[in-house]
């Protein structure tokens, strides 16, 4: 599943190859569940409009619309598990399970691809402009971030997962990010100290800005704009790790499962 560094690169990547292009037709495919707009509503909603910008609202792509005498709109696309956005030229051939395609002024395609179906497409309604349930990770303040946490029974593992509380971090980064804090994954979020808050605020700012700065770390179907594989395994310290000794104490990696999601963390290391 693509995390927010992965959905930031294929949004950026995606952002420096369109942008300023209008959309000239729309196809989309007949299998019902890629959209959560009906497709129609799709088709007229973009079909003529100018693609303004392309970004990240969590794990959401946002494609800022405008559109001559109409307001202005945006298409939304969440990835799922195998999303990919291909920008291709038409006589590149059609790869299967294509769900969407969005024909530019400039001829090329934008093609939407995915095999497991669990990708989103849909449009919101003129004027209202995509917020994502909670709140964003990187630019959150620290007073803000510490009030997220307050009172809350649950594993800070958990609480971290909460799309409502943070949008975007996944399973990845929030196993790395309690390491870089030295927390462990278990303890209760309302408990952490405003310290320990701070560090993992911290913590979780760092490992998603290396993610994005290397170009997302999705260990299975993670492909970027152009179609090239993310490569950010390497460097994880916990997440998929277990048993293999700690980078910093070389005691062995434990895994436990919080909030039906396998954990990872270093059982010296983190407290
Ligand atoms: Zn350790």
């Amino acid at each position: 599943m693509p995390e927010l560094p992965e959905v930031e690169t294929v949004a950026n990547g995606v952002h420096q190859r369109i942008h300023g292009e209008t959309i000239r037709s729309v196809w989309t495919s007949n299998k019902p569940q890629t959209f959560k707009s009906p497709p129609e509503t799709i088709a007229e909603t973009l079909t003529n409009a100018r693609i303004d910008r392309v970004h990240r609202v969590g794990k959401t792509i946002v494609v800022d619309l405008t559109r001559k005498n109409h307001h202005p709109a945006q298409f939304l696309i969440h990835l799922g598990m195998t999303g990919r956005l291909l920008v291709s030229t038409p006589e590149t051939p059609i790869p299967p399970h294509t769900h969407a395609i969005l024909t530019l002024s400039s001829g090329r395609e934008l093609r939407f691809v995915d095999a497991r179906r669990f990708g989103r497409l849909s449009v919101v309604a003129p004027d209202t402009r995509y917020q994502g349930p909670g709140a964003e990770p990187l630019t959150i303040s620290l007073e803000d971030f510490i009030a997220l946490f307050r009172n809350r029974k649950t594993p800070i593992k958990a609480a971290l997962l909460n799309q409502s509380l943070l949008h975007g971090v996944g399973n990845i980064y929030a196993d790395e990010a309690l390491f870089h804090a030295g927390i462990r994954p278990t303890r209760h979020a309302g408990r952490l100290t405003r310290a320990e808050l701070t560090r993992l605020r911290a913590a979780l700012i760092k490992v998603l800005t290396e993610a994005i700065q290397l170009g997302g770390s999705s260990v299975s179907d993670y492909v970027d704009a152009d179609g090239v594989a993310g490569f950010f395994q390497l460097h994880h310290h916990v997440y998929s790790r277990t048993g293999q000794p700690c980078r910093i104490c070389g005691r062995p990696i434990k895994r436990v499962v919080l909030a039906g999601r396998s954990t990872h963390y270093c059982p010296t290391c983190q407290r």
